[in-house]
């Protein structure tokens, strides 16, 4: 086994950097660079680091070391904390390259921590989960999935079902004539149980997916009706998270908070207006897709002026998609005038029985409604106080398929067929709930699923 190094901190200036090294190499090639001669177990040590090239002190950094199996990946890891610089951190990577170590690939701290048994899969995802997470909600989820909730709740699971698999294997063994009544009672029973209990953690996802992957709202509005503000007021109004989503350039608008828990990603088309002066048609074109993209569309008007033609024309523009009315600038209107934008959208030919929420962007009034008329369409419950939940779209994959076999090994059951037939569904079954924590999880899909954890991991 190599050692393997990485940064483990992102690239970019910053107080300090940590360089981490994983592997049977990795005290010694600490040892190059250094002045150290041991290292103590669990002990941080400052050191000047040194190219062994030229003899000049490259940084004084604080080196911690945890012997194997007592690290995160069980083998034994060196971690370095310099100083923030990209050109230091770099030199320092190089520095350890030089000296016998390799550059880590995405994830291979996680998969070596679970090739040696100190994770299992469902934790080394929690990792990746936590680190991406963007709501306190998701990152609680995370830490509980990390700390090994969803294991121990597949446990007993995997156990009953076991249980059951063993007591068919048995009868198929030793037992020439057919199950008595009572076993397959009892059988029919437990499988019902385990059914019902993958079933439930299942149906936990879509409140998991919600609060993982959050909603994305697009904000649009003839030029004036106050989106900006809006966007501006809106994001103010809950810092819980407020972060530009990596990927999106700056025109386009895209900021991330949440509201109870929930990521929401709000877009400001008029960010992709000012585009659409310069290159018309890519502009449309890009709106139309974000508006499409959306889960949600929120139609802004105007409350101090009247329904235009072109608030109209939004509106039938989004006739098949999900949307919400926002009436803005209440703060300066008249309650019949807003009573008149109402009266007129119900005159609408696509009815328009979405909900209109009257705000003011400016003073703040109403905005707490709209953050609870954005998530309403996606959950009825509070998530944020919500007990464990399925977050990934692997696991609940997997629950889904493991009890749609006991569900067709139940029906066997009934209908008589052997025990050698409702074997394969119920094996089946526990090989799914098995790849979840990895314990029946392929090589290849091992790589799969480690090379959507970033360097460093
Ligand atoms: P956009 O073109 O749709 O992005 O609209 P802006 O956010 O730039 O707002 C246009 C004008 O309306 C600005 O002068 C804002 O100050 C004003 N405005 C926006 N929202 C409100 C509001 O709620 N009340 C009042 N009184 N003015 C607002």
């Amino acid at each position: 086994m190599n050692t393997i190094v990485a940064l483990a901190t992102p690239a970019g200036r910053s107080g300090i950097g940590v360089i981490r090294m994983s592997g049977p190499q990795a005290k010694s090639v600490a040892a190059q660079i250094t002045d150290v001669e041991d290292l103590v177990p669990r002990r941080s040590h400052l050191r000047r680091l040194t190219d062994p090239g030229t003899n000049l002190v490259v940084d004084e950094a604080l080196l911690t070391y945890f012997k194997a199996p007592n690290s995160f990946t069980g083998e034994d890891v060196v971690e370095i904390g310099c100083h923030g610089s990209p050109v230091l951190l770099r030199q320092v990577l190089d520095l350890c390259l030089d000296a016998g170590a390799r550059l880590a690939e995405p994830g291979e701290f996680s998969l070596r921590a679970l090739s040696n048994g100190r994770i299992d899969l469902a934790e080394a995802e929690a990792i990746r989960d936590l680190i991406d997470a963007r709501s306190i909600a998701a990152a609680r989820q995370a830490v509980r999935q990390l700390r090994g909730e969803f294991s121990h709740q597949l446990v007993p699971i995997k156990e009953d079902l076991l249980n059951v698999i063993v007591v068919l294997e048995s009868a198929l063994e030793f037992v020439e004539d057919d199950l008595p009544e009572t076993s397959r009672d009892k059988i029919v029973g437990d499988l019902k149980r385990i059914f019902e209990e993958i079933r439930k953690l299942a149906g936990s996802f879509k409140a998991g997916k919600l609060i993982r992957e959050g909603i994305r709202v697009a904000l649009v509005g003839r030029p004036n009706v106050g989106k900006s503000s809006l966007f501006n007021a809106l994001i103010g109004s809950d810092r819980a998270i407020v972060t530009d989503i990596a990927g999106t350039t700056r025109d386009q608008l895209y900021e991330s908070f949440a509201v109870r828990g929930i990521p929401v990603s709000l877009i400001d088309t008029a960010g992709l207006r000012e585009t659409l002066d310069k290159v018309e048609s890519i502009g449309v074109e890009r709106s139309r897709r974000t508006m499409a993209d959306a889960d949600l569309v929120v139609v802004l008007l105007d409350a101090s002026d009247t329904v235009a033609d072109e608030d109209l024309e939004i509106i039938k523009s989004v006739a098949d998609l999900n949307y919400l009315i926002v009436i803005n600038k209440i703060d300066i209107s008249h309650p019949e005038s807003v009573n008149e934008i109402v009266s007129s959208l119900s005159n609408l030919s696509n009815g328009t029985s979405s909900t209109i929420v009257e705000v003011s962007a400016k003073t703040g009034a109403g905005l707490g409604d709209l953050s609870t008329a954005l998530i309403e369409p996606f959950t009825a419950e509070d998530v944020s106080s919500a007990g464990f939940l399925v977050t990934d779209a692997r696991h609940y994959d997997l629950l889904v398929r493991s009890a749609d076999e006991i569900e067709q090994s139940l029906s066997l059951i009934r209908e008589n067929a052997s025990e050698e037939i409702i074997l394969v569904g119920l094996h089946n079954a526990l090989r799914y709930l098995g790849r979840i924590t990895g314990e029946t999880t392929t090589e290849d899909m091992l790589t799969r699923i480690f090379s959507t954890f970033c360097i460093g991991k």
